[in-house]
């Protein structure tokens, strides 16, 4: 029957094709090279469809895909009342969601202002710690929100922790570890569970050989 796969744009689509491939999911064109944003695969009969990555819970929730691939970010943020199923974690993109503040500042007397486009995952963090703050919603670059004094903090993902520290950022608190998830919708899990299985049996295969052969290559770099 094939499945219908949604992934996020980017870094995320980047890093899972080699996986899906792996597991004789491919494109049929090379997606650098096209400004297509649906993708016949070249056997199995499953489509690959790139999209934003809010968008793709959307997509597996309301059926339009069997499938999605992203990150644990999009999948807190797009909230409880989500209808599809987590089941593998893919153990790419790794970062952590953490607050950030500008360096050897403390915090304000005040309530305090936390800039995010986070917004669902940092209400419910600060609400577990019953912390009354102000919510300031931005699309992106966050890290100049403390810098230009429209908040005391920021809720970002971190990686390196370089673009904190490019803008004058240190790390404070971490909210919780973030890696590439995949979702299945709930019809699918029913109407299409053997090929369902059968691809999460061979990613998490794939996923468990990649976590293998680097501890291998970090024992050998430690001897
Ligand atoms: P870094 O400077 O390495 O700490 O990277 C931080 C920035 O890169 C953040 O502002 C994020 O927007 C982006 N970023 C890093 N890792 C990821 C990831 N796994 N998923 C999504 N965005 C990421």
């Amino acid at each position: 029957m094939g499945l219908v796969i949604a992934l996020n744009k980017g870094r995320i689509f980047k890093e899972c094709l080699p996986l899906l491939a792996a597991c004789q999911i491919q494109p049929s064109e090379d997606p650098d090279r096209s400004r297509k944003l649906i993708f016949d695969s070249v056997s199995g009969g499953h489509k690959l469809i790139v999209t934003r990555s809010a968008d793709v819970p959307t997509y597996v929730e309301n059926g339009v895909a069997d499938i999605g691939i992203t990150g644990k970010d999009t999948i807190l943020e797009y909230g409880e009342s989500m209808s599809f199923y987590e089941r593998l974690d893919l153990k790419i993109g790794q970062c952590k969601m953490m607050t950030a503040g500008p360096v050897g500042v403390a915090e304000p007397e005040h309530v305090l202002r936390v800039a995010s486009k986070f917004v669902n995952i940092t209400r419910k963090y600060y609400q577990a710690q019953s912390r009354q703050v102000s919510l300031i919603k931005l699309s992106g670059a966050m890290e100049i929100a403390p810098l230009l004094g429209l908040a005391d903090c920021i809720v970002d993902i971190v990686d390196t922790g370089n673009t904190l520290r490019a803008n004058g950022l240190e790390e404070r608190e971490t909210i919780c570890d973030i890696s590439t998830r995949l979702i299945v919708n709930r019809a699918s899990m029913k109407t299409k569970f053997d090929e369902v299985q059968a691809l999460i049996a061979k990613l998490s295969a794939v996923v468990d050989a990649i976590g293998e052969e680097a501890l291998g290559n970090n024992d050998q770099a430690g001897q």
